[in-house]
């Protein structure tokens, strides 16, 4: 026992695999496990070089991440050709990291904690004293919904943004792909990432996501001219993975990191850790789990059956969720910190129908 009357776990060989955002997250985190030593192996350099922006709202486990935010937005909007809903938060902001700024800060704390790097090839052979973490993406399912997106970081003239206002959707572009929203984060007056972002099982061709961006800045935001100054590419799978080597235990996206309904992973990881974190500390040996509560796996489910069989509610669905809640309330419940009381708000924003038909039909759901 040690001196808290907790007992120690004697030192312990950890590998990881991969060095995306959760293998150096966790490497980061070196000085919380005394008892351990980490090995993060990469074996194939196929770590995105592409920059990209993490969005996510500020919660208590992401405190230590918030000094790395280069732009935190207390309003955010939701946007349909008939409406637009402005939210407000006090405490739970939304925030912006950049991917390299964030892995380089992690990669330093790491070898700053002792952390040893290796690009060697492996085998689960090469590994037999050593606790292994997977970070591999996991396995997609056939015909799973996919959240796939283009973003352009735009540069126009002064005023061509309000950067006191993030929005977060604005369904007022093609929906005949499935649902099909404009996300743009301003930076400045002057800058902005804007995303055309569908979640359908079909990725489209490029052209479909870049006209639509242009579309938007020109009919939308009034931009007619601008500079491309960084594109960013990604699909997200939505919905329950089987993970990346069956054999070996998952963390990050390959540990169910990805919240099904929105794609939002980069605060669940910080989540997830946080709690493996904590367990250790308990006296318990490393390992994680998916950072999402049953009740909203299975909300989530529901949801995203209704995304794929009746998209034409997309846009009245974000909208009503908007209305009924306090932007601290959205924050929380898209953060996985909804209470009995606020999912109870969020079953109620609801019309009843879509809800029900997509119960009757949860087996096709992705
Ligand atoms: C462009 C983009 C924008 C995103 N924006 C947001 C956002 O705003 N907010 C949010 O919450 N989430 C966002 N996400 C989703 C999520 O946060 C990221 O996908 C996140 O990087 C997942 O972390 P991870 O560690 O699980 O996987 P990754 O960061 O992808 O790391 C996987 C690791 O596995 C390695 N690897 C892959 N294949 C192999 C292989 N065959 N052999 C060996 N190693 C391999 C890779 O090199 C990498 O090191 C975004 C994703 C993308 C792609």
């Amino acid at each position: 026992m040690s001196d808290e009357g907790v007992t120690k776990v004697p030192n312990t060989a950890i590998a990881v695999i991969g060095d995306g955002c959760a293998g150096l997250s966790f490497a980061a985190k070196a000085a919380s496990l005394p008892e351990h030593t980490i090995h993060l192996f990469s074996p194939q350099s196929n770590s995105s070089k592409h920059d990209h922006v993490w969005g996510y709202w500020k919660m208590d486990w992401m405190k230590f991440v918030a000094p790395l935010a280069f732009k935190t937005w207390y309003k955010w909007s939701i946007i349909t050709a008939n409406t637009e809903v402005e939210m407000q938060a006090c405490h739970h902001p939304y925030q912006a990291v950049k991917r390299h700024n964030w892995l380089a800060h992690c990669r330093n704390n790491a070898k700053q904690n002792g952390v040893k790097f290796s690009n060697d090839m492996l085998s689960i052979d090469d590994f037999p004293n050593e606790q292994v973490f997977d970070s591999r993406p996991p396995k997609w399912r056939a015909n799973m919904m996919v959240q796939h997106f283009i973003g352009w970081e735009v540069r126009a003239e002064a005023g061509s943004f309000n950067d006191d206002c993030a929005i977060l959707m604005d369904f007022r572009c093609d929906q005949s792909r499935g649902v099909h929203f404009i996300y743009c984060l301003p930076f400045s007056d002057r800058e902005a990432l804007v995303e055309s972002t569908l979640i359908s099982p079909n990725i489209e061709q490029d052209e479909f996501y870049e006209g639509a961006i242009s579309t938007w800045l020109s009919d939308c935001a009034g931009v007619k001219f601008f500079e491309v100054l960084r594109c960013e590419k990604g699909a997200i799978p939505l919905g329950l993975m089987q993970r990346h080597d069956p054999d070996l235990q998952g963390v990050g996206s390959n540990c169910g990191a990805i919240r099904p309904s929105s794609g939002y992973a980069f605060s669940f990881i910080q989540k997830q850790i946080a709690t493996a974190l904590n367990q250790v500390k308990n006296g318990n040996k490393l390992s994680f789990s998916s950072p999402h509560k049953k009740i909203d796996l299975f909300m989530d489910r529901v949801f995203l059956s209704v995304l794929r069989n009746q998209p034409h509610y997309a846009p009245t669905l974000f909208t009503r969720m908007a209305t009924r809640l306090t932007g601290d309330e959205f924050a929380q419940f898209l953060s996985g910190e909804a209470n009995i009381i606020l999912r109870l708000k969020v079953i109620m924003a609801m019309p009843p129908w879509p809800f029900i038909r997509a119960l009757l039909r949860l087996e096709t759901v992705a």
